[in-house]
């Protein structure tokens, strides 16, 4: 009995322990409250082996797994159609700090990326979310934002961004995007955001109002990575065509994990577009 009870006492010590030394870092576990009912994590909640990296923020707009090492989202998540773009004018004032994360972790600044030769590229952009000013301004929090070459950003990542707009306006599409950067070298710029190699984006393609038990092995998606570089403004963005599997294989994420295995196995195979 003795030993029973010191055996309770040293897992109630060391559960304490860790509790104490967690807090710091990761407030709350990332993955409680969130189910299929949440639009912008309809197709999947993204995951790897090592969650404590990944900080989930769900907000009206979109979907962000946010990493402190890093100083930036690892993904972006969220539905697109034609209800999310309205008129609301581009949102004038400087890019915000993310004051809803954790307090002991770094909030990035407007001023962070100054000079520092990338733009602040929007993994949401900020014509999809012009309904309301909020929406619009939500998508400048610097917690959906990562460093891309003026040339990728304005280039062919904008040409897929319009594309995206066409299939929603145009063609009536519902559409599951997921998006973020590629990280395999150390470069950092500010106070230590690193800047992705590439950038990878996945856009499920579905009619206006379908959801997850419609996707099919023969529903159209796009998987594209794009290199992180200058020189490449005026290549076209189905250039960078690959494959769901291949972006798994790079970042280390499971997308679109609420896809049934059988059908996640053929599409995740397709070449994109
Ligand atoms: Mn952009
Ligand atoms: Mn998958």
């Amino acid at each position: 009995m003795k030993k029973y009870l010191f055996f309770l006492f040293a897992v109630f010590t060391i559960s304490c322990g860790n509790k104490n030394e967690n807090q710091n870092i990761q407030p709350e576990n990332p993955y409680l409250g969130l189910d299929t009912s949440y639009i912008h994590l309809r197709v999947g909640l993204p995951k790897d082996s090592d969650s404590s990296d990944d900080y989930i923020i769900k907000r009206n707009q979109y979907c962000i797994s946010y990493n402190y090492k890093r100083n930036e989202p690892n993904w972006v998540s969220y539905e697109l159609n034609s209800d999310w773009y309205g008129d609301v004018a581009r949102y004038k004032g400087n890019f915000i700090s993310d004051t809803s994360l954790p307090s002991p972790w770094y909030r990035v600044k407007h001023s962070d990326y100054t000079n520092s030769g990338f733009d602040r590229g929007h993994l949401v952009r900020s014509e999809e979310r012009t309904k309301t000013e909020d929406d619009n301004k939500s998508t400048f929090l610097l917690s959906n934002i990562i460093p891309q070459a003026p040339d990728l950003n304005q280039g062919p990542w904008l040409k897929l961004e319009y594309y995206c707009e066409d299939l929603c306006k145009k063609e009536n599409k519902e559409l599951f995007v997921i998006c973020g950067g590629i990280y395999s070298s150390n470069t950092t710029i500010g106070p230590g955001i690193n800047v992705p190699d590439s950038c990878f984006k996945i856009v499920i393609v579905l009619e206006k109002g379908q959801g997850l038990q419609n996707i099919t092995s023969i529903t159209p998606i796009i998987a594209v990575k794009m290199p992180n570089i200058q020189g490449i403004r005026a290549v076209a963005w189905e250039t960078y065509n690959s494959t769901i599997d291949d972006i798994e294989a790079s970042t280390g994420y499971d997308f679109i994990n609420y896809v049934p295995k059988g059908v996640q196995q053929i599409i995740e195979a397709q070449k994109g577009a």
